[in-house]
């Protein structure tokens, strides 16, 4: 009985909140009455499954027991499942990896076809990760303003390839908060990313949704990642409009993805649809007789730029190349 009645009183004093900051040894931590409390880990919190460095994460949804309820400090006591994560694999333990964010409701590709030109091989090496991570991703089409009619043909045929295969894409100007503003009714409630190159304007959007934000991402990235042995620390910045950005500083893209060759295709949703209608089951869409998605590639029913991208990928032996687009 004594014991019940401690665990009900214990149970009583859990509060929930969001993990919006980690230094690796504190926790901030965001409450749905928006207050912001302290809080450390008690003992081990493993999750099962995960190998990881740090066992808390920006984005994790958590429970925890005030323990100095007038200096709002406390100690997590629970980790809610997370319904996908981003990881960095950890430089010095090869099989460990570092969760860099999780819980992420959605991420935001910016792209730009000039100042600068981003490359489809950049885009589709996105696409892929998100997919893989289970991360819908809305591609903006950023700095229309440099456009005449003609220019604007060329953004919207660059445009079709990837709404053909389903993505949502649409075209903004940063410099314009006007063209923006619709994004801050989709990022309330919502926890958010924002990808691209360096000189895309990521910068300049985060400020339209928030001017006291200040997320330096490139500036950032090259001070501290030139060795890549900087520990980097996620932080969710909330909107006054609610929702959260998502900052990982130095990284453009997501982190590195450990699956196997022959599942690439599934990342492609275009060629995922197809996959199943080739001769053998465990084509790999390169050189194999009576392959589905290599035909359809010379009917045009798939883009041949991104088939492109899929072999090229495909014959990467080495995280390498993924590496120097993800981190710069
Ligand atoms: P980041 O590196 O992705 O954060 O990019 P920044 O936000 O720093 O933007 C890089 C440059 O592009 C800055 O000079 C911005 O003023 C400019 N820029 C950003 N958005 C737009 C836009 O919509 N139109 C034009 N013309 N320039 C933009
Ligand atoms: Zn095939």
């Amino acid at each position: 009985m004594i014991v019940i009645i401690y665990f009900y009183t214990k149970n009583n004093k859990l509060k929930k909140g969001t993990v919006i900051k980690s230094t690796g040894s504190w926790y901030k931590v965001m409450t749905d009455s928006n207050e912001f409390w302290d809080c450390r880990i008690r003992g081990k919190l493993r999750l099962k499954g995960i190998q990881s460095t740090n066992p808390i994460s920006v984005g994790d949804n958590i429970l925890f027991d005030a323990v100095e309820e007038d200096k709002l400090e406390g100690v997590i006591t629970k980790i809610e499942p997370r319904k996908n994560y981003i990881v960095r694999k950890s430089i010095n333990l090869s099989h460990r990896s570092h969760i860099l964010a999780s819980n992420i409701d959605h991420v935001y590709l910016l792209v730009t076809l000039i100042a600068p030109e981003t490359t489809t091989g950049f885009i589709d090496r996105f696409l892929v990760t998100a997919e893989a991570y289970q991360i819908p991703v809305t591609l903006l089409f950023n700095k229309v303003d440099l456009f005449d009619a003609d220019g604007l043909d060329a953004v919207n045929e660059f445009k079709s390839i990837y709404e053909n295969i389903g993505y949502r894409c649409l075209n903004i100007s940063a410099t314009n908060p006007h063209s923006v503003e619709f994004l801050k009714n989709e990022i309330s409630g919502n926890k958010v990313m924002f990808g691209g190159h360096s000189g895309v304007g990521k910068s300049t959007l985060v400020n339209a949704l928030d001017p006291n934000l200040d997320i330096r991402t490139s500036e950032i990235s090259e001070a501290n990642l030139s060795g890549m042995h900087t520990t980097t620390f996620a932080e969710m910045h909330p909107l006054p409009t609610g929702g959260f950005i998502i900052d990982t500083p130095g990284i453009r893209a997501f982190g590195l993805l450990d699956f196997e060759k022959a599942e690439l295709c599934h990342y492609f949703p275009e060629l995922n649809r197809l996959r199943g209608d080739c001769k053998f089951s465990n084509c790999q869409h390169i050189s194999e007789p009576k392959c589905a998605i290599k035909a359809a590639v010379e009917t045009g029913e798939v883009d041949a730029g991104r088939y492109y991208n899929y072999t090229m990928m495909h014959s990467d032996d080495d995280d390498e190349t993924f590496r120097k687009d993800i981190y710069k």
